[in-house]
């Protein structure tokens, strides 16, 4: 299409999405529209407020729905898609064949397939893309479910609501929110680490032998399951920290539900994996939890400490690309010091680094055994719904590891007391005998 041509197009969606936008949305007794944002922070606060009817008078069933129910799916159309079929931008970004033409609004997201990568919104010139939040149903289990409701965090989220808000500060944050607790996903990452460890020891034999890291990013595992599936015997099955961390709460309290706080949109997608669902009820991002913040006016930094962090340096590391990696290598060398083929890692960040990463593999030009892949540049700390700088969320994970009591899962009292309540003494024995972690790709 001629560039000018292609201009008028666009200035002509432009302004029909526009106008579309305020259809869509609200009409406020008669005199004012609200935009998609302000309905989604009006209906926020009503849920904190703790009243039943959300949504102002006249507001769009469709989007009402989808910012009550969100779960069917990561992305969703909030306007009709009007680009010519050649300027189709969402859909030459995803890499994953989840946009299909047709239908009422133009394109479509598939969302069996989609793994919510966010290629596809970051790609809309017109912004009908967006992604769901699950903050407004998660505010109402808060104030009507009469069971326990966990918080399970994301080890990226240190310093992400201010450099002096701890992990104890968070805890008493997430309890006067009404959550029944907080725990540390790292902690999690920790028994994982051991169990990529124990199969690293147990697999790996010979010079021609090699694992792929199994258990953290789920655009990682979407990426081998999907295009190069050839791979996936050199995968262990292992669930990722968030469903561990939710199997377990739910193995100790049935009842419960389990809300995962993260930078990450991918989990969104992944919490509904057939064969893991269940494990996670809700999946918030920091900048989900922020707004809520916004509109309770709690200040992290304000409230009081409510105990100390309880994760071990090698999971917290997880929040860092390169920090599934180490952490693996060094649970190896305390768990088998005199082993003749060592731990050779090799690491890639952002999907065209994996991809040429996995490429390389597949050519022959392995240049390690033990291969770690993060679909963010930067690891989790860059995710795209962190609120801070990746440099600077490095930084601050990077002292929240330092700072831990133990280094690993293998001495971690905290550990070792939730898998006694499992009924398993050592992490080594919880890991050869329960299937809780596993998972068939
Ligand atoms: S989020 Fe990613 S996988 Fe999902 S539709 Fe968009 S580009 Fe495709
Ligand atoms: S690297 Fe990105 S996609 Fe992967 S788990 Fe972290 S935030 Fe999610």
């Amino acid at each position: 299409m001629k560039a000018w041509k292609k201009t008028i197009v666009i200035l002509f969606a432009k302004a029909y999405n526009d106008a579309k936008e305020y259809v869509f949305v609200l009409y406020l007794e008669g005199k004012r529209m609200d935009t998609l944002d302000e309905l989604y922070f009006t209906m926020l606060k009503n849920a904190a407020d703790g009243k039943v009817e959300l949504a102002p008078e006249g507001a769009d069933p469709k989007i009402v729905e989808c910012l009550v129910l969100p779960d069917d799916g990561t992305v969703v159309r909030v306007k009709p898609c009007l680009c010519p079929p050649d300027e189709r931008h969402c859909e030459d970004a995803c890499e994953w064949d989840a946009l299909k033409p047709g239908g009422e609004v133009g394109i479509a997201v598939d969302p069996k397939k989609c793994v919510g990568c966010q290629a596809c919104i970051d790609a809309c010139e017109m912004e009908s893309l967006k992604t769901k939040k699950d903050i407004i149903p998660v505010v109402q289990e808060l104030h009507q479910y009469d069971g326990p409701v966990y918080a399970l965090v994301a080890p990226a989220i240190a310093g992400q609501f201010g450099a002096d808000v701890t992990l104890g500060k968070m805890r008493a944050t997430l309890k006067a929110l009404g959550f029944t607790g907080m725990l540390e996903v790292a902690a999690f990452a920790d028994i994982l680490t051991l169990k990529e460890a124990l199969e690293f020891d147990k697999n790996i034999r010979s010079e021609n032998d090699f694992q792929l890291t199994s258990c953290c990013c789920p655009m990682w595992i979407a990426m081998i399951k999907k295009l190069y599936h050839q791979l996936l015997p050199n995968v262990p099955g292992s669930v990722s920290p968030m469903i561990a961390g939710g199997r377990t709460v739910k193995a100790l309290h049935p009842q419960a539900k389990t809300v995962f706080i993260g930078p990450c949109l991918a989990k969104k997608a992944e919490k509904n994996e057939p064969d893991i669902e269940g494990a996670i009820d809700y999946v918030l991002t920091y900048q989900e939890l922020r707004d809520l913040l916004t509109v309770t006016n709690l200040n992290p930094a304000e409230m009081p400490e409510d105990s100390q962090p309880h994760a071990s340096t090698t999971g917290i590391s997880y929040a860092y690309a390169g920090g599934v990696a180490a952490a693996v290598k060094r649970t190896l060398e305390k768990l088998n010091p005199d082993r003749k083929i060592k731990l050779a890692t090799r690491r890639a960040d952002g999907v065209p680094g994996c991809k040429e990463m996995i490429n390389d593999i597949l050519a022959g030009n392995r240049d390690g055994n033990f291969f770690e892949g993060m679909g963010c540049i930067g690891g989790c700390v860059g995710g795209p719904r962190a609120i801070i700088p990746k440099e600077e969320g490095k930084k601050q994970v990077q002292a929240y590891a330092d700072a831990a009591e133990f280094e690993t899962p293998m001495e971690n009292p905290y550990v070792i007391g939730m898998l006694k309540a499992l009924g398993f003494n050592t992490v080594e024995e919880f890991l050869t005998k329960s299937h809780l972690y596993d998972r068939q790709f």
